[in-house]
């Protein structure tokens, strides 16, 4: 009698002749696509080979189930692992809002120009970012000239900050609060005093409090909208400082910072930060516990 072929030996009948090795911190479209160029099908086709139900490489590079993970490793022959840390599945949800659509960044290091197509590397869509995590020099910007940053100085700070929401990001948060959250809340506006003579009120943001330097060089097309909540590379270590300023003073700069505001954005921050201490607070006690 015959049998249902198996999901093992589905698989099998689908699995590539030919695999190419992922580059180190490949993304998972760009390793499809790759593909794709050489067994010259459309890379959503190749795609589609290993996972019939995939609706769009942009999909598959930031969510896939477990299975479809070992089902898509089973065809091009690779660990699941490998498959796995190629996409942005294991990031946090608070620090997705942060990925790119598009590449933001590369490194001139580890990704020069002699091979075309490039291959496009996971770390060019992370916004927290400013450095390579491959070898640890400062990215570059993926369109239009580089533009110095105006934070040099921060810049030991702006290296913990990336730390934190890298951690946060690709682990889960192991501070107080989630360093994500901190810096959502130093991109809000805040009301500076004495207000300045041509009063422009999308300039000021709770950060400036902190890095005084940001209200001069920002331009309104450069800060992040709900739409669009990536820094822009120069601007990003003052971000990063920030939140690291933050992280190392504690809650109690939160409650600071609430009389920098006035009106909605007040009452918005502070819940916010009502909430955090809430749960500090919650995660203290707990820890406390553990040590009885
Ligand atoms: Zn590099």
């Amino acid at each position: 009698m015959p049998r249902q072929p198996s999901r093992d030996a589905e698989t099998s009948s689908r699995q590539l002749p030919v695999r190419l090795a992922p580059h180190p911190n490949e993304l998972l479209s760009s390793w499809i696509g790759r593909h794709a160029e050489f067994y010259a099908v459309r890379p959503l086709a190749m795609l589609r080979h290993g996972l019939p139900e995939a609706s769009s490489l942009h999909a598959a590079d930031r969510s896939l189930n477990g299975d479809q993970v070992i089902r898509l490793a089973g065809v091009f022959s690779i660990e699941p692992a490998v498959v796995r840390r190629m996409t942005f599945s294991n990031v946090a949800p608070s620090s997705r809002r942060l990925i790119a659509a598009r590449p933001l960044q590369f490194c001139s290091a580890c990704h020069p120009g002699e091979h075309e197509p490039r291959p496009l590397l996971r770390s060019q869509f992370l916004g927290w970012r400013i450095t390579c995590p491959l070898c640890g020099d400062l990215f570059r910007r993926a369109r239009g000239h580089d533009r110095p940053s105006p934070f040099d100085r921060h810049h030991g700070a702006a290296l913990v900050g990336e730390r934190l929401l890298d951690d946060e990001a690709e682990r889960g948060p192991r501070t107080w609060t989630s360093p994500a959250e901190i810096a959502r809340l130093l991109l809000m506006r805040r009301v500076p005093r004495p207000l300045p003579r041509e009063y422009e009120p999308w300039r000021f943001r709770v950060l400036g409090a902190i890095i005084p330097d940001l209200d001069e060089v920002v331009e309104r097309r450069s800060l992040p909208t709900p739409a669009n909540p990536i820094l822009p590379l120069h601007l990003r270590p003052a971000l990063l400082a920030g939140v690291a300023i933050v992280e190392r003073a504690g809650p109690e700069m939160l409650q600071m910072l609430r009389g920098q505001m006035m009106g909605q954005n007040q009452a918005r921050f502070s819940s916010a930060v009502s909430e955090i201490m809430t749960h500090t607070c919650r995660s203290m006690a707990s820890s406390q516990l553990q040590l009885i």
